[in-house]
C-alpha cells in the first residue's frame, strides 16, 4: 500500500493568537461580591467566606495579587511550607472535611454547553485565546496540560477562612489522614480526579494512552468513566450520542487510510465507528486505548489522575484537529509512524462484538447504606483490567432526612441538588456561578472521616443529591463490570 505522509505537524495550524482582554473589570466584580455569613444550626460555618473576604479590603496586597495568575482565582494562597499549620485548624474545624472551590479549565479546541453553572459572561474568563469554561474539575491534584495554562490549572483549592492553599500541598502534608495509608503510600498522591465535562457539540474520536504508553513521555495513563447527571443536563445540546470503539471486522487497513487521509478533509473515522445514544442516570466505562467521540450531555467523569489523550478524528463539526493534537503524547521520532501510532490502541477491546456489554452501566441501589429517605447507588463501578481504580456513588437525601455516611475511603464530594449540611460544613447546589466566586457545593471528605463516619442532612425543601468519587482499591463489596444486568 501507498504510505502517504500524514499531515506534516510543522505547519501553522491557522490558530490566531488574539490579545488577552483586561482582567480589570472582572477584578472589579469580584472585589465588590457580597456575600454574607454562613450560619448551620445556629453556628458559623467555619469555611462560609466572610464579607470582609470579597472586599476590597482582602488582606492580600496588589503586589501579592500581580504575583499570582491575574485570574483571581488564587486570591489568598498560602505557599506549600505554611500549610501545615492552616491544614491542621481547616480539618479540626470541617471534622475532617475540606471546603473546596470551583476549579474552572477552559479548553482552546471546545466549544462550552453552557450548563456547568458558570455566568455566561465569564465563559471566556481565560482569556478568549485561551477557549471557553467547558469543564470544572473536582478534588483535583492533577494538572490539566492547556498551552498556556495558568500555574494552578486543574489544581483544587481548599478554602478556610479565606485562606486558600491546593489540595496538592494538603495531600503532601498529611496524605495518610486525607486519602488513606494504602493509598498514600502506593502512589504518594491522590491519583484520580472527577471533573464536568459540558460541551455543546461532539468532541472528536479519541484514546487516551496505557499506562505503558503513557510512561514513553513520561505521564501516566488515562482510563476514564462517565455519568450524565439528570441535574446538569436539562437539554441535549447538538449530539447526545457517543461513537464509541471500531466496527466490529473493521481493518487496522482501513484505520490507517483515516490516518494518511488526514490532511484531505474528514479522514472518516467515524464511518468506521458506532454511536450509542447517551441515556441520562446512566454511564459507560473507557478503558485506556479505546476511541470515544464524547456527545453533548453534561458528563461526570471520574478518572485516572493524567490529561494524557491522542485525537484521531480530523474534523469536527466543520473544524479541523491539528495532527500534533493526535500525537501530543507520543515520543517525538514516533509522530509519522503510523504503526506505532496506531499499536496505542487496544485494538480487540475497539471491535469487541459485546462492547455495550462490556462498558455501559446503570447504577445500582446500595442497600447497605440505603433507607427510608435515603438512597446510595453505585454510578461508576467494576474494574478496568481487572483493577479498581475510581468508582462513584450518588447520594440522595429526601427533605427532613438525614444519614451518618460511613465509607471505607476518602471521596471528593460534588453537589448536584438541594441544600443542606455534610458535618459542620453547608451544602448548597449554586443557581449560578461567577468565575472566582466560591460555591458550597464541593468538599473532600477525608480518609479519616469516611472511616469514622459523617452525618449528611438535608434542610432544604428538595431533595439532597451528592455525587463522590473514590480513589484505587476502596471498596469490598464494589459490584463488578455489567452487574447491573442482573437488575434488568
Ligand atoms: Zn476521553
Amino acid at each position: 500500500m501507498e504510505n502517504r505522509k500524514p499531515y506534516d505537524e510543522t505547519m501553522p495550524s491557522g490558530k490566531q493568537r488574539l490579545p488577552c482582554f483586561s482582567l480589570q473589570g472582572l477584578r472589579f466584580i469580584l472585589k465588590n461580591l457580597t456575600t454574607k455569613s454562613h450560619k448551620i444550626g445556629g453556628k458559623a460555618d467555619p469555611t462560609a467566606p466572610k464579607t470582609s473576604d470579597c472586599n476590597s479590603n482582602t488582606p492580600f496586597s496588589r503586589n501579592q495579587r500581580d504575583s499570582m495568575s491575574g485570574t483571581g482565582l488564587d486570591d489568598g494562597l498560602i505557599k506549600s511550607d505554611n500549610v501545615a499549620n492552616v491544614l491542621d485548624k481547616a480539618l479540626d474545624a470541617g471534622d475532617g472535611i475540606l471546603r473546596l472551590t470551583p476549579t474552572w479549565v477552559p479548553r482552546s479546541f471546545l466549544h462550552p454547553g453552557r450548563r456547568i453553572k458558570l455566568h455566561p459572561n465569564d465563559l471566556y474568563a481565560f482569556g478568549a485565546d485561551r477557549g471557553g469554561i467547558d469543564e470544572r474539575w473536582f478534588a483535583s491534584t492533577t494538572e490539566a496540560a492547556n498551552e498556556g495554562r495558568v500555574w494552578h490549572e486543574g489544581l483544587s483549592f481548599c478554602l478556610f477562612e479565606g485562606k486558600k492553599f491546593l489540595l496538592k500541598d494538603a495531600i503532601a502534608e498529611q496524605g495518610d489522614r486525607l486519602v488513606g495509608k494504602a493509598v498514600f503510600s502506593k502512589y504518594n498522591r491522590w491519583p484520580v480526579y472527577s471533573k464536568f465535562f459540558d460541551n455543546m457539540g461532539p468532541i472528536p474520536h479519541h484514546m487516551h494512552q496505557s499506562q505503558e504508553d503513557a510512561a514513553l513521555v513520561g505521564q501516566e495513563g488515562k482510563p476514564e468513566s462517565y455519568y450524565f447527571p439528570p441535574q446538569y443536563n436539562n437539554v441535549d445540546n447538538n449530539f447526545a450520542y457517543t461513537f464509541m470503539g471500531l466496527e466490529p471486522g473493521t481493518t487496522k487497513d482501513q484505520l490507517r487510510r483515516c490516518l494518511e487521509n488526514w490532511n484531505r478533509g474528514d479522514n472518516g473515522i467515524l464511518d468506521l465507528s458506532r454511536a450509542y445514544r447517551l441515556q441520562r442516570g446512566t454511564g459507560w466505562l473507557i478503558p485506556p486505548g479505546v476511541l470515544h467521540a464524547p456527545g453533548s450531555l453534561c458528563t461526570y467523569e471520574p478518572q485516572w489522575g493524567s490529561d494524557v489523550f491522542g485525537m484521531f478524528q480530523s474534523i469536527v463539526e466543520g473544524r479541523y484537529v491539528p495532527w500534533s493534537l493526535l500525537v501530543k503524547d507520543m515520543p517525538k521520532d514516533k509522530h509519522q509512524d503510523l504503526d506505532f501510532i496506531m499499536g496505542q490502541l487496544d485494538w480487540e477491546k475497539n471491535v469487541d462484538t459485546h462492547f455495550k456489554d462490556a462498558n455501559y452501566i446503570e447504577p445500582i441501589v446500595d442497600a447497605s447504606k440505603s433507607t427510608t429517605g435515603v438512597s446510595d447507588k453505585w454510578i461508576v463501578y467494576g474494574t478496568i483490567d481487572g483493577k479498581q481504580l475510581f468508582s462513584a456513588k450518588e447520594l440522595t437525601i429526601e427533605p427532613g432526612a438525614k444519614t451518618v455516611l460511613k465509607d471505607g475511603a476518602a471521596s471528593g464530594w460534588t453537589t448536584v441538588q438541594g441544600k443542606g449540611r455534610i458535618g459542620k460544613l453547608a451544602l448548597q447546589t449554586p443557581a449560578m456561578i461567577r468565575f472566582g466566586q466560591n460555591t458550597e457545593d464541593e468538599v473532600f471528605i477525608s480518609h479519616d472521616a469516611a472511616v469514622r463516619g459523617i452525618e449528611i442532612e438535608n434542610t432544604g425543601s428538595e431533595p439532597l443529591v451528592g455525587l463522590r468519587y473514590f480513589g484505587p482499591d476502596a471498596h469490598s463489596n464494589l459490584p463488578a463490570n455489567g452487574a447491573w444486568q442482573k437488575h434488568r
